[in-house]
């Protein structure tokens, strides 16, 4: 293990100064003991997460986003229950465990649209359910959870508050990410969130303690993608993260959230092919997300361009990562590959 890491109480200092460190040898080492961290504590299952873009309407004018609402570029869809439906069963035919059903935030896809949504999936097939809906009232969360959804992602993007303001124009009152994960927590659900790296703005010092922050919310899941920036949005002369920066950001959150899962994000893939996912898992990371969206909807959910998704289809992308896995040493993970159960 590197000299000074100390994993879960790692501090601040030291969390960023990793941050900063381009020593090859030094760097090798701190991946070397994440990827030691997540064999003691999840195992060497890569647990499949199926993702439904379900609507790709979105109200809010976040500065990065292809969704935004002032993209008059942009192309919306929505789709119907029994479109989600087929996705969840493809999901499940493929043998993975979860769908994400996640989306801009929408006023179109109501409270009672996703309760149904989610009982019908939970009716029909054995996943379990994440939603990824932005912020919603209480009310919503409460009536999903009754309708059997099993876990919520809310990334609160950056701790550093005047910068989440300035990238996401708040709506009315200003909502508080962090107070909502824990109250999602309260109401049952496994709760995930994660930030955003390589964003104008955002300095080493701000991103460790996001990285502190995530720590201490003890997180189920934790998803941190690098910034790729949208033509049709104001940052998109930026630069954006890089892979260097995300290894390392995907090392520190094992070091820091032993028992979490973290995704090989697809962000990562689109940066870096999948050499680039192999080696986000050999840094800590033990969850990939499969696109089950259909075809003909995928290329209109453009947060940023050329997202990766495999050619091949989500299905074939599965079968074929049997093999891939194992050429990691890595395994398929089954089942709903819930927070804590055994390894
Ligand atoms: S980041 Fe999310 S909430 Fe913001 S504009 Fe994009 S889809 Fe909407």
């Amino acid at each position: 293990m590197p000299k000074g890491l100390s994993f879960s109480e790692m501090p601040f200092e030291s969390v960023r100064h990793w941050l900063l460190e381009r020593d090859p040898g030094r760097l090798e080492a701190l991946f070397a003991a994440a990827d030691v961290c997540r064999r003691n504590n999840v195992g060497e299952a890569v647990h499949l997460r199926g993702l439904v873009e379900i609507s790709s309407h979105c109200r809010r004018m976040c500065l990065y986003c292809g969704l935004r609402s002032g993209n008059r570029h942009a192309s919306r869809y929505r789709l119907s229950a029994d479109e989600a439906l087929d996705c969840a069963k493809r999901i499940e035919a493929a043998g993975v465990g979860t769908a994400v059903l996640q989306a801009g935030e929408d006023g179109g896809l109501t409270r009672g649209f996703i309760s149904d949504m989610v009982r019908s999936i939970k009716q029909h097939t054995r996943c379990a359910v994440t939603l990824s809906l932005g912020e919603r009232d209480d009310g919503d969360y409460l009536a999903w959870k009754q309708a059997g959804a099993d876990r919520y992602l809310l990334r609160f993007e950056t701790s550093d508050r005047a910068l989440y303001d300035r990238l996401h124009p708040p709506r009315g009152e200003r909502y508080d990410r962090v107070a909502a994960l824990q109250r999602l927590r309260a109401m049952g659900y496994e709760i995930g969130s994660g930030v955003m790296f390589g964003l104008p703005g955002q300095t080493v010092e701000t991103l460790a303690a996001d990285l502190m922050l995530i720590a201490k919310l003890d997180l189920d899941m934790i998803g941190c993608g690098p910034f790729i920036p949208h033509p049709n949005t104001p940052l998109g002369q930026h630069e954006g993260g890089t892979l260097d920066l995300a290894y390392i950001v995907i090392a520190l959150c094992r070091l820091l959230a032993p028992r979490a899962h973290i995704p090989a994000t697809t962000a990562i893939a689109t940066l870096g092919g999948e050499s680039a996912r192999a080696k986000a898992l050999s840094c800590g990371a033990n969850v990939i997300m499969p696109n089950f969206t259909p075809a003909m909807y995928r290329e209109q959910y453009e947060i940023y361009p050329d997202k990766a998704c495999p050619e091949e289809g989500a299905e074939r992308f599965c079968e074929g990562l049997h093999k891939r896995l194992a050429q990691l040493g890595r395994t398929v993970g089954v089942g709903p590959g819930k927070t804590n159960t055994a390894v």
